[in-house]
């Protein structure tokens, strides 16, 4: 019988992460600071020590806390691998397809990979809380139960038009005991400052951002990082080398690998594992394919130089694929996509052509996922459904050449708390 599903026992998670950096082709561009140490002093102020050590590590693998390895049991690691033979038939029968199914955590995505260990890192620091900003809620959930399972308080800096528009998430933020707030908030005086001048201020990213940092600072607790640096996306390649094992296991290896770029954590976090041994043998023979939002085309349209990482130009500029940190991005459902920039390794790695980019619309992405359900069952977050458009090109392109490939996708999230997203674009009654 043909496997469709493909599990790992609970022993084989992970002992080490794997780090990309000295596998790297070059060395990559470090952080710099155009405020004289201010914004590298804030960081070693707020950010977790051990993570930030990381971030400059050359060591290829770190081990994984024995309490980090036990709560990615409990919250539904390893997760499994599921071949899409429906789909595949759907595409013409061209691609053998396989999807590494990060929707089967308990928040329903990759993120709880790397909250769970930023704050083991903060705890490990002393500290009495962790703070983060979150967009539409899904690494605010996940730092929340992250924070819920070591038994410490989180506060959540929820961008407030999300609070109000999108409450399903925040309402999960507040079932795992978090303390969220809509932000620009009355917990920081930039907050108080914004909401004086508009008390319907919508907020972003941004100010959220600099809200969670500055009242971590402000009372003793530690700020943690959801994408985009080399130590979050090291925390969630725990996902990479399971899907590594599970291919193994079937005695598959893929010829492409694709995943959908919001900062870039699911995406390195699955590929890298793959691309660093690649590297290491001088030769990559496979190809590594970055889709996103044409709605916010830094993958296809970005232009790879120094930018600051958030809007309120707190945090080290990072060189990266970015079409600018004051870009504002049009109200595309697919939340996790709206970030302007590029992961620095990844970028360095399009830089070099090892990694391709391709960008889709919103319409054709939720057609595409809405026929993907109707196959195979499984709703896929708006963001994860941005893979969809890629596979079509390359069951084309497969045809073409009259040569079939195996693929494997980064499947970051499953969208049933944003049905409502699907109702809108695809109008329904
Ligand atoms: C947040 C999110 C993304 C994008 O973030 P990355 O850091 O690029 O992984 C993609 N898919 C889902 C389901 C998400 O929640």
């Amino acid at each position: 019988m043909e496997r469709r599903r493909i599990d790992l026992p609970e022993e084989e998670i992970p002992e080490y992460w794997y780090n990309i950096l000295p596998d790297l082709p070059e060395p990559l561009p470090p952080p710099i600071d155009p405020d004289n140490g201010r914004r590298l002093k804030l960081l070693q102020e707020v950010i977790p020590s051990r993570p930030l050590q990381f971030e400059f590590s050359s060591e290829r693998f770190i081990k994984i806390p024995e309490e980090v390895r036990e709560r990615y049991k409990q919250v539904g690691r390893p997760t499994p691998i599921i071949r899409f033979k429906r789909y595949e038939e759907y595409l013409g029968g061209w691609l053998k397809i396989y999807g590494k199914m990060e929707g089967y955590t308990y928040t329903g995505s990759h993120k709880v990979n790397s909250a769970i260990p930023w704050v083991y890192y903060a705890l490990e620091d002393g500290a009495g809380f962790v703070t983060t900003e979150t967009g539409a809620g899904q690494w605010g959930s996940a730092v929340a139960l992250a924070a819920a399972l070591f038994g410490v308080k989180a506060y959540v800096f929820m961008v407030r038009a999300s609070y109000f528009a999108k409450p399903l998430r925040r309402y999960l933020i507040q079932i795992y005991g978090a303390r969220v707030v809509p932000s620009p908030s009355d917990l920081t005086e930039f907050g108080r400052k914004l909401l004086a001048e508009n008390p319907n201020h919508p907020g972003s990213l941004g100010i959220a951002i600099t809200e969670a940092a500055t009242y971590a600072r402000e009372h003793g607790g530690k700020y943690v990082v959801g994408s985009v640096i080399n130590t979050d996306i090291m925390f969630k390649t725990v996902a990479g080398l399971e899907a590594k094992k599970q291919m193994e296991l079937i005695g598959e290896d893929p010829d492409v690998i694709i995943g959908v770029i919001g900062g870039g954590s699911n995406w390195g976090g699955l590929a890298f594992p793959f691309l660093g041994e690649e590297l290491r043998s001088g030769k990559v023979k496979r190809r590594y394919i970055a889709t996103g939002a044409l709605e916010v085309p830094k993958v296809t349209k970005g232009v790879y130089k120094y930018d600051d990482p958030d809007t309120g130009r707190l945090l080290p500029q990072l060189k990266m694929y970015t079409i600018g940190a004051d870009f504002i991005p049009p109200p595309i459902y697919a939340g996790g996509l709206r970030y302007h920039g590029v992961a620095p390794t990844i970028s360095l790695l399009m830089s070099k052509g090892i990694v391709e980019g391709r960008d889709y619309d919103q319409e054709t992405v939720f057609a595409m996922a809405q026929k993907f359900a109707e196959l195979e069952g499984y709703v896929p977050a708006p963001e994860t459904a941005h893979v969809l458009p890629a596979l079509k090109e390359l069951a084309e392109e497969a045809k073409k050449e009259g040569r079939k490939m195996t693929v494997l996708i980064s499947f970051s999230g499953h969208g049933l708390l944003d049905l409502g997203n699907y109702a809108d674009v695809l109008k329904f009654g």
